[in-house]
């Protein structure tokens, strides 16, 4: 076989620590079934630290609101809202979780196109409510008059932004008003001004790019002064989410690996993908065509630290620091990250049923899983499983690394877990375990279905005690659980 094009998992000492405990690994699989999640809620504590020290810095005030999107689990809720965090509900369903969880209304925003009992008990419980159109502003109103209910905070959520003079115009979203709406949204807010309070604006971009953020952010600035000058008094700038997450180790192998599929897709090596799968490459007559539809998976500046790097950078034409911007007018700064603050809070289990040769020759794995309970390949994440065998020792000694493709467990020919040749450093056998690592954020729970009665994976939270490692279920997990407790952090 080729020289293996691995794609090692970047892993935290704690995830690190979890997927040496084989042992139990193979236990809770053994009790529980496969597929199986785990969350860690330690490292969501640890990650919304490290955000919170951004802030510190720049020494701004504000927020961080966990996209709670990301994510079905009780567990990491509870232990957010248990260590003075904030979280950011999209649906009718995340709000009343978040209620449930422990978080009081003034540590919870409202985000999203909202239906009307979702708006409704948004404004009952007095949370934060970010206004997703003109439409639901009036909407808004008339639930507040019509039910009597107390004033509403409010944010407005904005899109299409331009800078003058620099050729950068922002994503376009079916989110949010578009910036140039903002008068006719304004006249709104003061007719209600009974009903609603403007607190502020706010966008959320699903970009990488720094520059598209710092248009954004430098419109809302321009935005407050608009408000300002009508004598709002708007004092909070929310920039969303969409501070990635790094998901690889090793920068180099990201290289090599992006190359190769390159080579592969023009022929000029042997194929890496699943029937000729070309992540959005293809081959034009010995010409590649088409535009890399993957996830950044090596990202070093992603998180906190692209949080960082925004605030540091220039405003595309004020002239300065956005973070200074943001401090000398005393704004305060919201933050919604979801992927971000999932990072290295979850790992996924699948048990491995069969391996087969197809008539090409190829490696074919198949998983007690399916590709909706490891999203991995549909967000675009390309990262290798970590085999993990059913006891200490068990490894085989003359083993040969394999190129492999992972199958789910559907009748379905496209239910295939990776559409890559992953490389596994010996065949895996019936009975080992694949753990996918760093899965939390959109690739454990987002679209897991019953598909042909397949079980949905169970979740586990995990955490350490003393040197070892304690579990229950997810939605058993209270704060208190945790015998070492949890702080504000
Ligand atoms: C999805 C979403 C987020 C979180 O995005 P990430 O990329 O996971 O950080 C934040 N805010 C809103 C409004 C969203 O829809």
């Amino acid at each position: 076989m080729d020289v293996p094009l691995y794609l090692e998992p970047r892993l935290s000492p704690r995830l690190a620590s979890l997927v040496r405990s084989g042992q139990l690994l193979h236990m809770l699989v053994g009790g529980l079934g496969s597929p199986l999640n785990l969350v860690l809620p330690e490292q969501i504590t640890d990650n919304l630290a490290r955000f919170r020290n951004v802030y510190r810095e720049h020494r701004l005030g504000g927020e961080v609101f966990f996209a709670h999107k990301a994510n079905r689990s009780s567990a990491l809720i509870r232990q957010l809202a248990a260590v003075g965090g904030a979280v950011e509900v999209a649906s009718l369903g995340e709000l009343q979780h978040a209620l449930g969880a422990g978080f009081t209304p003034d540590r919870i925003m409202a985000t999203g196109p909202k239906n009307p009992e979702f708006l409704w008990l948004a404004a009952r419980t007095a949370v934060v409510v970010h206004v997703d159109s003109p439409a639901e502003l009036e909407e808004l109103a008339a639930l507040v008059h019509r039910f009597r209910l107390p004033r509403v905070r409010i944010l407005l959520r904005l899109s299409w932004f331009t800078a003058p003079g620099v050729k950068v115009l922002t994503r376009q979203s079916r989110f949010g008003s578009p910036v140039m709406e903002l008068d006719g949204l304004l006249k709104g807010v003061e007719r209600h001004g009974d009903a609603v309070e403007l607190i502020g604006v706010g966008y959320h971009l699903d970009t990488t790019s720094l520059t598209e953020k710092a248009v954004a952010l430098e419109g809302c600035l321009q935005a407050m002064d608009l408000c300002r000058a009508r004598g709002l008094q708007p004092r909070v700038i929310d920039i969303g989410g969409g501070f990635g997450a790094n998901y690889l180790a090793d920068g180099g192998q990201w290289e090599r690996y992006t190359t190769e599929l390159t080579n592969a897709v023009l022929g000029r090596r042997p194929p890496l993908t699943w029937r000729q799968h070309g992540y959005g490459l293809r081959n034009e007559s010995g010409t590649l065509r088409g535009a890399l539809g993957l996830y950044p998976a090596y990202r070093p500046v992603a998180g906190e630290r692209y949080l960082g790097a925004l605030l540091s950078s220039q405003a595309p034409s004020l002239r300065g620091r956005l973070a200074t911007l943001l401090l000398e007018s005393l704004y305060d700064l919201y933050t919604e990250p979801g992927r971000a603050l999932t990072d290295q809070c979850g790992l996924t289990l699948a048990r491995v049923l069969e391996v087969r040769r197809t008539e090409a020759g190829e490696h074919l794995v198949r998983l007690a899983a399916n590709a909706d309970d490891i999203g991995l390949e549909e967000h675009g994440v390309l990262m290798d499983p970590l085999l993990i065998p059913p006891g200490e020792g068990h490894v085989p000694a003359a083993s040969e690394p394999l190129g492999a493709y992972l199958a789910g467990n559907l009748c379905l020919e496209a239910d295939m877990i990776t559409r890559r040749m992953v490389f596994l450093p010996r065949p895996p056998v019936p009975g080992d375990l694949l753990a996918f690592a760093n899965t939390a954020g959109y690739c454990m729970d987002f679209s897991a279905d019953h598909a042909q009665r397949q079980p949905v994976a169970r979740k586990v939270a995990v955490w350490q005690d003393a040197g070892s490692w304690r579990w229950c279920l997810d939605e058993q997990y209270w704060p208190i659980t945790n015998n070492g407790g949890v702080h504000e952090v």
